[in-house]
């Protein structure tokens, strides 16, 4: 599982922009979590408590948003909702994939003061 080292490494782009902003309080998270990022929502949700105990961001609100997985095939061009990492295409059954959406792990949006 390392969805605990990938909350960690957020916990610190979270300081970043708290300068940047000059915020000093964050209420409210949004991440985007692609269905083929490689990363899972429910680990995300349960390393979370973890991740920010103890910290300022401890009472911090998680939500995340979904984005599907969509991937084309390069040989067929088949366009096809993925949620595995190793796939084929349903189509020609070739796995020369181009991904068009999902791989991506973000903040979306921060609410706070
Ligand atoms: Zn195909």
């Amino acid at each position: 599982m390392h969805e605990l080292g990938i909350l960690s490494s957020m916990l610190k782009t979270l300081d970043k922009i708290m300068v940047e902003e000059k915020l000093t309080h964050i209420e409210t998270i949004v991440l985007q979590v692609g269905e083929i990022s490689g990363i899972v929502p429910e680990f995300i949700e349960e390393c979370f408590p973890a991740a920010t105990y103890k910290t300022k961001y401890e009472n911090m609100k998680l939500e995340m948003e979904v984005i599907p997985g969509i991937v084309r095939c390069n040989d067929c061009g088949e366009e096809f909702n993925a949620r595995e990492c190793d796939l084929k295409c349903p189509k020609c059954g070739k796995s020369n994939l181009f991904p068009l959406s999902g791989r991506d792990f973000m903040i979306k949006e921060i609410h706070g003061y």
